[in-house]
């Protein structure tokens, strides 16, 4: 969405507001797409002492899986993003990220807002902070309680159990 500055361009202290949605649902994050509804972009352009700066947000309910457990969860995702505008970058070889050009009075607000989005998507996404996740043995949803399999113990620590349970024979 190519969105016109035009009007504020020589007015600093004005501003005008955007909104716009993007189809990101052919996005793949891990494996598939979990962005199944539109993002919703809101945002401004303000004139700050004649320097414009974007200032917006990227927002949808992401359709995803459990990392751990498996479960189908919905989430809120929002994703902030700012950049100041220019009409000419003057380190155009360094590639600032941080600068949006314009062109012809206008600026690729929805470029902007997709790559915001894209950078900020969590690779992991969990059901709920502390979900235990499936036994590694049988697959049962440890959440629901634990399913009785023994732990496979490592090595080095079966060694420094055993080192414990000797200081404790001693006492
Ligand atoms: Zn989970
Ligand atoms: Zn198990």
């Amino acid at each position: 969405m190519l969105l016109s500055v035009r009007e504020i361009i020589n007015t600093p202290g004005k501003k005008i507001s955007f909104q716009f949605s993007m189809d990101l649902s052919c996005v793949e994050f891990g494996g598939y797409c979990p962005v199944a509804e539109p993002v919703v972009v809101t945002g401004t352009v303000r004139n700050m002492a004649g320097v414009l700066v974007m200032q917006g947000t990227a927002e949808t309910m992401l359709h995803a899986f459990c990392d751990r457990c498996g479960k189908p969860l919905v989430c809120k995702k929002s994703v902030p993003f700012e950049h100041l505008l220019a009409q000419e970058l003057e380190n155009a070889d360094k590639g600032d990220d941080e600068i949006l050009l314009i062109e012809n009075g206008e600026v690729d607000a929805e470029d902007a807002a997709r790559t915001a989005f894209i950078l900020g998507m969590d690779t992991k996404l969990l059901c709920s902070e502390d979900c235990k996740g499936l036994c590694p043995i049988c697959g049962a949803d440890l959440n629901m309680g634990p399913c009785g399999c023994k732990k496979e113990t490592d090595p080095r620590l079966a060694v420094l159990a055993k080192l414990l349970q000797r200081d404790e024979d001693k006492d």
